[in-house]
């Protein structure tokens, strides 16, 4: 039987499989394999192999990936007034030609949606599963609006003072007694969003507001984490990866602004709903509903305490975003420590700079909050008995709070110990000790991390 080899397929054939490659990547790796056939094959039809993989890549929200790529274009050529050549929706395949460079931001695109999509999935439609779980039509929606929303922050970030108009200009001056001025910038671009919005039917509406929602959350779960006060997160990619990567800390712009998109998006949503005579107020408590046609587990109680906590019940697949809703910082709170503990500067201290906010010689984190978890449930299980907490079961907010604050001291005193830390003689007050909380000397000089034997609380 003669051996068929890759050479020896037929044209039409090498182009059927072209168009089945996931992505750009195995496409370029294809044309350096074969110079000769493949890259024939190819150059006979660039056009309909290249759309083929980004759909592959992209799925049915392809459209809306490539607007984005033709409006950083328009913006780039003729600043906003290039804005009227925008082809609708529906027409743009043909009129966005593939070169690489678009492959490669597509490429991007990918991978950012599916991250995200994968933490949309596991906050709001499944918490056992960190892969997505969403069924095709909630991915399409979920797609659709997170391109949607990221092409009208692009106008937020890119479109400047100099595309200011002189009608902007002249509107503000009208505007001067108004008692929430808007900037002729700010009218610009929220103008332009609007323009983009405006297109949607109210339903595709809804899911562009429910990923707006979606992104401010995750926003806010970096500036939690990582003790900011302002993210500049201008794009849903940088979100995700400060999401995901943390903000690296030579990159000070990070630092520099804040994440306004939702603003501006949502000034031209205001304006859309009221021409639409749509109340905006029945928006307000539709986080993800707008996506999600079904969501597992809503019922779903703690294994501690019965309470029903749905899908805010932290486990073996979310803690870290139990920890991302919690303020760090709250871990040197009164809420997480017994007695006065929460008052000892020599004890917060410790837990911010050590702990939290530890860093290695590259400036990396060194928290490590699966290593906490762990020795909190192993302190747990020792102290109450052998399986009274587990890394596998599901907790309420309150029970993973009553974790902490029974625990956490115990453990700070144990790492203390391991690190090679002096741990000096008990205070009799223990945790409740009054010095401590006004003598950072005492508090220092002696171990505070320990149940009271006189005073109050003392022997329980
Ligand atoms: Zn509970
Ligand atoms: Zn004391």
């Amino acid at each position: 039987m003669p051996t068929t080899t890759f050479a020896s397929l037929p044209p039409d054939i090498v182009d059927r499989i072209l168009t089945l490659l996931p992505n750009f990547r195995a496409l370029s790796a294809a044309l350096r394999a074969s110079k000769s056939l493949i890259y024939n094959v190819f150059l006979n039809h660039p056009l309909s192999i290249t759309h083929a993989i980004a759909y592959n890549l992209i799925g049915p929200a392809l459209p809306q990936a490539l607007r984005i790529i033709q409006i950083k274009h328009w913006l780039d050529e003729d600043g906003y007034h290039g804005f009227s050549n925008a082809a609708p929706e529906d027409e743009i395949i043909q009129a966005c030609p593939l070169t690489r460079l678009i492959g490669e931001k597509l490429e991007e695109y990918a991978d950012v949606a599916s991250g995200l999509e994968d933490l949309f999935s596991l906050r709001f439609k499944n918490r056992l599963s960190k892969t997505s779980l969403l069924t095709p039509q909630e991915a399409l929606r979920f797609h659709r609006a997170l391109y949607r929303t990221w092409a009208c922050t692009v106008i937020n970030a890119e479109v400047t003072d100099e595309d200011v108009t002189d009608d902007e200009e002249e509107d503000e001056d009208q505007d001067d007694d108004d008692d929430d001025p808007v900037d002729p910038l700010t009218r610009c671009r929220v103008k332009i969003i609007y323009a983009l919005l405006n297109d949607l039917s109210t339903t595709e509406i809804r899911e562009v507001y429910d990923l707006v929602l979606f992104l401010n959350l995750v926003a806010r779960w970096v500036m939690c984490e990582q003790q900011v006060q302002h993210v500049a997160v201008t794009e849903p990619n940088i979100i995700w990866y400060a999401f995901s990567q943390g903000i690296p800390s030579d990159l000070t712009s990070f630092n520099a602004g804040i994440w306004d998109g939702p603003r501006n998006i949502d000034s031209a949503l205001s304006q859309i709903w009221t021409e639409r005579k749509v109340r905006s107020d029945r928006y307000l408590d539709t986080r993800s509903k707008a996506i999600l046609e079904e969501v597992e587990g809503e019922n779903a109680a703690c294994e501690r305490c019965g309470f029903v906590g749905g899908l805010e019940l932290w486990g073996p697949t979310n803690l870290i975003l139990w920890l991302r809703n919690t303020n760090v910082q709250e871990l040197s709170s009164g809420i997480f420590l017994p007695g006065l503990l929460s008052n000892n500067r020599d004890i917060t201290d410790w837990i911010k700079n050590s702990l939290i906010f530890g860093r290695d010689d590259n400036g990396n984190s060194t928290f490590d909050f699966e290593e906490l978890m762990n020795g909190l449930v192993d302190i747990g299980n020792e102290r109450e008995g052998a399986g009274r907490w587990s890394r596998d079961r599901w907790y309420c907010n309150d029970c993973v709070g009553e974790l902490f604050r029974r625990f956490f001291w115990r453990w700070i005193l144990l790492h203390k110990t391991k690190r090679g830390e002096t741990i000096h003689d008990d205070c009799w007050y223990g945790y409740n000790c009054r010095t401590m909380t006004h003598r950072l000397e005492h508090a220092r000089k002696l171990n505070h991390l320990c149940i009271p034997t006189r005073g109050e609380g003392a022997g329980v």
